[in-house]
């Protein structure tokens, strides 16, 4: 018989989103992570806002609870997420975690881009992703990096996100 194991489960999300100048020289959109809007010559192509964070923060909790990515939830052929706020998309993975009776006990991003320079504004990505999932910014971290300026995230054409998502079962779903 298998022993009791402890209701843990682990996911991990990735994004990444070609950066572009906006129009007429691109399809650039703002450049926006975790809901924070920095103020960069290029930012994300992309069908909802872009925002590579939440995107992959979604997908690390879709992954966690076994069900498919964001892709299949908000396919980007559907007019209704057109420059979408990604906090929609975050708001609905709580929403589907908590109805499967999980909590969240903590989740790790990181950031992979050249530049915007992230630190100053860490503080305020972490509050926004503790807030839309309603936990202390305790279980939050969220690091930034570099690609050493090589490829496409080194030489800014791209911005990158990975995440892992730890949820503890709270209640039978
Ligand atoms: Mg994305």
């Amino acid at each position: 018989m298998t022993p009791a194991l402890p209701m843990l489960r682990i996911g991990h999300g990735y994004d990444l989103h070609r950066l572009e100048p906006p129009a007429p020289h691109g399809r650039g959109r703002p450049f926006i992570l975790a809901g924070v809007h920095f103020d960069h010559p290029v930012g994300p192509v992309a069908h909802s806002d872009g925002d590579a964070v939440y995107h992959a923060v979604v997908d690390a909790l879709l992954g966690a609870l076994g069900m498919e990515d964001i892709g299949q939830s908000f396919p980007d052929s559907a007019p209704e997420w057109e420059g979408k706020d990604s906090a929609t998309f975050m708001e609905a993975a709580r929403r589907t975690l908590e109805d499967k009776g999980f909590a969240l006990v903590n989740l790790d991003v990181t950031v992979i881009c050249e530049r915007p320079k992230l630190a100053p504004q860490k503080s305020q990505m972490i509050a926004n992703i503790a807030r839309l999932l309603g936990v202390d910014v305790a279980r939050v971290n969220l690091k930034g990096k570099t690609h050493e300026k090589v490829d496409a995230v080194g030489e800014g054409r791209a911005v990158e996100v990975h995440v892992v998502a730890l949820l503890a079962q709270v209640a039978a779903s």
